[in-house]
């Protein structure tokens, strides 16, 4: 017998309805490009937004066509999130430290017709354009006086677009399962793999985030979300924002010491997400302003995820700001929520340092993931906190396939996604991450592929075998460190190895060093062990 409740569709545009209803005037708060700070009510967005949708209808696109962002933090870009969405097309937003090759190959394999860009962003968009057949318009994210002097195909302001339209505009209801929005993940091998989410994953996702023992996103919070708009939807912090009425400060491109200070200060920021650099490099800043009073912001939680969080900077947003950091894990396939540093009354009644050795840990699963370990063979292994496996993820905001089939197979039979992470789930749910089974680079958030540093190392003349590892970093948290062996004979030096890398890698993919040696070790399948050399060479940068 079915239920007799109403099937009313989850549509991402119901949260921006929530907040234009209940929190119009709730501040959205932007840093432009000159430092000047932008204020606008969730109402305004609301309002611009469906000005936005009309723009796009005038353009003539259809449900599921793509609109492409390369943009950092603003309230315009927050604006594309509901705009594009709500009308039933696609947002992909691209990363913009991507080297050229790979904004190429992830533009062309979306097929986005209209890309939308900040300003800044006009040389690397001018340089792209002529090898982007599938774009036909291009918005530069500014008004008519800031449009580049760079020779653009259907170049158009942004404000223009929307002066020309009225916000009279009710939005679209179609099948929740639709696809809404488009991210590409760094591959090991091989091309990015874009993870296409529906209206559906995405309000659910949207709902565990304001769930008080995941995220706890409410009216009662002024959020600052460090983690850029174009890595897995700012980890869907804008959709539960609106779903509830919270306030944002929206940072643009100034991630600096002293911008953050002042953002935290003057808007009373209650909530900030961010990777560890974030707050690494305002720990560094603020070492060189005596007097500073951390102590006295609002800041109360601060939540980390991406990479696992360093104890120091737990300690000090605990000991200097009174500032709880919970830790969470999750990646692009996973929307990204997988787990959330929360503790249950039975661990704050611990003591400091079990506290502490819980919180190091990458959180703890929540409600509407189930996760688990498997061994090599597929067999699951206990939630004992010591059992190694590599870990598995499934649920509603969990990908199926990857966009057009490109990434292989993404789920087993029974829908279990193989997240490419090994570690150990405890009783309660803690997951800890002992290593990753695939080997990329983690600087600052950002993915480096060791396996194209890889290939091209062995390009070079001298080199007979090249294998690139994350070593720790104290501020990037991990750094490339290239190990070669070379050929009979010969011999090369780091400085020749750099320079040779250095014209075919965007500068912060170089390896932070090079180390020659004599034989790499190699599994029984001829694969060189990276486990065996993340041990033996993990701490090489912290050395000295
Ligand atoms: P992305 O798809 O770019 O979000 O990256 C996801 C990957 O980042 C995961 O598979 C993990 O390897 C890593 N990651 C995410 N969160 C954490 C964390 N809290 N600690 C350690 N690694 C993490």
């Amino acid at each position: 017998m079915l239920g007799l409740m109403q099937q009313r569709e989850l549509l991402i545009s119901s949260f921006l309805d929530y907040a234009e209803a209940y929190h119009p005037t709730v501040e959205v708060v932007s840093r432009l490009r000159d430092g000047a700070l932008h204020r606008i009510g969730w109402g305004g967005i609301a309002a611009r937004a469906r000005k936005l949708a009309k723009a796009l209808q005038r353009f003539g696109l259809r449900r599921g066509d793509r609109v492409a962002t390369l943009a950092w933090n603003t309230h315009r870009h927050l604006e594309l999130f509901f705009g594009v969405t709500g009308s039933g097309i696609v947002l992909h937003t691209v990363n913009p430290r991507l080297f050229a090759d790979q904004l190429r190959y992830i533009l062309n394999h979306a097929d986005s017709s209209v890309l939308c860009f900040d300003v800044e962003f006009a040389p690397l968009v001018a340089d792209l354009a002529p090898h982007l057949p599938s774009v036909h318009t291009y918005v530069a994210l500014g008004h008519r006086d800031e449009l580049p002097d760079h020779p653009l195909p259907n170049l158009v302001a942004y404000e223009d677009l929307l002066d020309a339209e009225d916000a009279d505009f009710a939005w679209p209801r179609f099948d929740e399962n639709s696809a809404s929005s488009l991210c590409y993940t760094s591959g090991t091998t091989g091309n990015p793999k874009g993870v296409l989410y529906s209206h559906r994953s995405t309000v659910l996702h949207t709902l565990s985030l304001m769930a008080v023992d995941t995220m706890a996103i409410s009216a009662r919070e002024t959020i600052l979300p460090c983690a850029p708009l174009f890595h897995v939807n700012c980890w869907g912090i804008p959709y539960a924002a609106a779903g509830t009425g919270a306030k944002l400060v929206l940072p643009g491109s100034r991630l600096d010491g002293a911008s953050l200070w002042e953002l935290l200060r003057d808007e009373g920021v209650t909530f900030a997400a961010a990777v560890p650099t974030v707050w690494l490099t305002l720990f560094a800043w603020m070492e060189q302003q005596p007097g500073l009073d951390p102590a006295a912001l609002k800041l109360r939680r601060v939540l980390s995820g991406g990479t696992a969080v360093p104890r120091l900077v737990i300690e000090t947003l605990r000991d200097r700001f009174g500032a709880t950091l919970q830790q969470a894990w999750g990646m692009t396939e996973l929307s990204p929520l997988g787990t959330v540093g929360n503790l249950t009354p039975r661990h704050e009644a611990l003591d400091a340092e079990a506290q502490m050795a819980l919180r190091l840990k990458q959180g703890r699963t929540i409600y509407g993931i189930e996760l688990r370990v498997v061994d090599e063979a597929g067999t699951p292994l206990p939630r004992d906190g010591s059992s190694v496996g590599l870990v598995q993820a499934r649920g509603p905001w969990v990908l199926s396939g990857y966009f057009k089939g490109v990434g292989g197979q993404a789920v087993d039979a029974d829908g279990w996604f193989g997240t490419g992470d090994v570690g150990t789930l405890d009783a309660d749910g803690f997951l800890t991450i002992t290593d990753r089974a695939k080997d990329v680079v983690k600087s600052g958030g950002e993915w480096i592929s060791s396996i194209e540093l890889e290939n091209l190392a062995v390009g070079h003349p001298a080199v007979r075998e090249a294998a690139v590892i994350a070593a720790r970093h104290p501020r990037w948290q991990e750094r490339p460190l290239l190990l070669v062996t070379c050929k009979d004979g010969r011999s090369v030096t780091r400085t020749e190895l750099l320079a040779f890398l250095e014209p075919k890698v965007a500068k912060w993919w170089l390896p932070d060093d090079v180390i020659c040696v004599d034989a790499l070790p190699h599994t029984a399948t001829g694969k060189v062990q990276k486990a065996q050399l993340r041990r033996d060479y993990a701490d090489w940068l912290e050395r000295g």
